[in-house]
């Protein structure tokens, strides 16, 4: 018996962990002073009343056999399909009902996404980014290169010809830098991505926090995209979903490879690995998608908004760096005084009690950088600017 060699090659994922550690250190030290967590990328207002109703009255009906449902369809309720198909629409992109996927969640299918690829493929990933991109690949032993993210290009890297890569991984708006590609600049990528036959895996995960209407809430409304990607999804971010864990994915119809189908693969394996999304958690996520339940969602996600203009403010005023937080919850600022990303981290956990997560812990790149969230409530958003304003001015 031969394990999987590439696991040991895995880093070993301390970031958050050694975060809590810290914290607890530190409240332990000082009992007495308060803690303003703003650093885990979970949101916290709870899930909106249309979707708790719809989710009660789906549970009856699963107690009742006249209306009980069993194993669902693979690709998931045509109810929820056709929602998640008019909630395209509503921002002017035709995506077919039958070309989407619903999930537990974007971070599964953006790693089991890599079943339909041969391990020969080279990789591209940004670099800092969400770290799921780079661990999925590592597992399978392929060969990643990384396009980098910088302060000089604004943490939006754009396609180099000289990089040959297979699959392209794009996250707009960004996590963690909340750094969002206009059309013209996704427009580019498309143009790299058909020009080498290439795949692009491109993670929508924060759509909804887009306010700007000249930024693509999806990679669809860039022509040609139909041919080379796939989107990803999900409801934890847009209605609060991360523990109740539901997403969906695109695979268009007219994405081929080698006279394959790529909608026809995903098809096959999802129907051959993976039962569904409970029918629960199917009808709360339609309400969602409801009129209603968009109303009572796009208020939370203005508490959010309203959150990271808060902290977007402050960094103006004390003249720090940064991008994001005008059509994302994450803010990435720039470390004052030239500090290093934990270095930073200790110095403001210790002179203020605000906790947010080390640049570092994305990618090489974002060294001497800082991830702010917006998830966190009011008073605490007011409390930790204020400690900042104080800190800093
Ligand atoms: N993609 C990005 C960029 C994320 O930041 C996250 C979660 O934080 C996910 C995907 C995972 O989302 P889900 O909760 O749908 O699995």
């Amino acid at each position: 018996m031969k394990v999987n060699k590439n696991y040991a090659a895995l880093e070993k994922s301390y970031l958050f962990s050694e975060i809590a550690g810290k914290v607890r250190e530190f409240s332990a030290k000082y009992p007495d002073r308060k803690v303003y967590k703003m650093g885990i990328g979970d949101v916290t207002l709870p899930l909106v009343p249309a979707v708790t109703q719809a989710m009660l009255s789906a549970a009856e009906e699963q107690g009742n056999a006249k209306t009980f449902h069993g194993y669902g369809p693979e690709q998931g309720y045509a109810f929820l399909r056709d929602a998640i198909s008019s909630y395209y629409r509503s921002f002017g992109v035709s995506v077919d009902s039958d070309e989407i996927f619903v999930s537990d969640g974007a971070k599964s299918d953006l790693g089991n996404i890599l079943d339909l690829f041969d391990a020969d493929n080279t990789v591209l990933i940004p670099d800092p980014v969400y770290p799921v991109y780079v661990d999925t690949n590592r597992m399978a032993g392929r060969k990643i290169i990384f396009a980098d993210a910088l302060e000089s290009n604004g943490f939006l890297p754009m396609p180099d010809e000289r990089q040959e890569a297979d699959i392209i991984y794009i996250c707009s708006p960004n996590n963690p830098t909340g750094a969002a590609y206009d059309r013209p600049q996704l427009a580019n990528w498309v143009q790299y991505a058909n020009k080498r036959g290439a795949v692009i895996l491109y993670d929508a995960a924060y759509e909804s926090f887009i306010g700007d209407p000249s930024l693509p809430r999806s990679i669809y409304e860039i022509e040609g995209a139909k041919e080379c990607a796939i989107e990803f999804c999900s409801f934890s971010k847009t209605a609060g979903f991360t523990g109740t864990r539901c997403g969906y994915t695109v695979v268009p119809f007219a994405l081929k490879r080698e006279a394959m189908s790529l909608h026809d693969m995903w098809l096959r394996r999802q129907s051959t690995k993976f039962n569904g999304v409970s029918y629960v958690v199917q009808k709360g996520a339609a309400a969602a998608f409801s009129a209603e339940g968009l109303r009572q969602i796009a208020e939370n996600i203005s508490v959010y908004r309203e959150n990271a203009r808060l902290i977007c403010a402050t960094l103006d005023r004390l003249k720090i760096w940064y991008t994001g937080g005008q059509n994302s919850p994450y803010v990435w600022m720039k470390c004052p005084d030239r500090r290093d990303s934990f270095t930073f981290f200790d110095f403001l956990l210790q002179e203020t009690g605000v906790v947010g997560t080390p640049g570092s812990g994305f990618g090489k790149n974002g060294e001497g950088f800082f991830r702010l969230t917006a998830f966190s409530d009011r008073d605490t958003v007011s409390a930790a600017m204020a400690e900042f304003q104080r800190l800093f001015a």
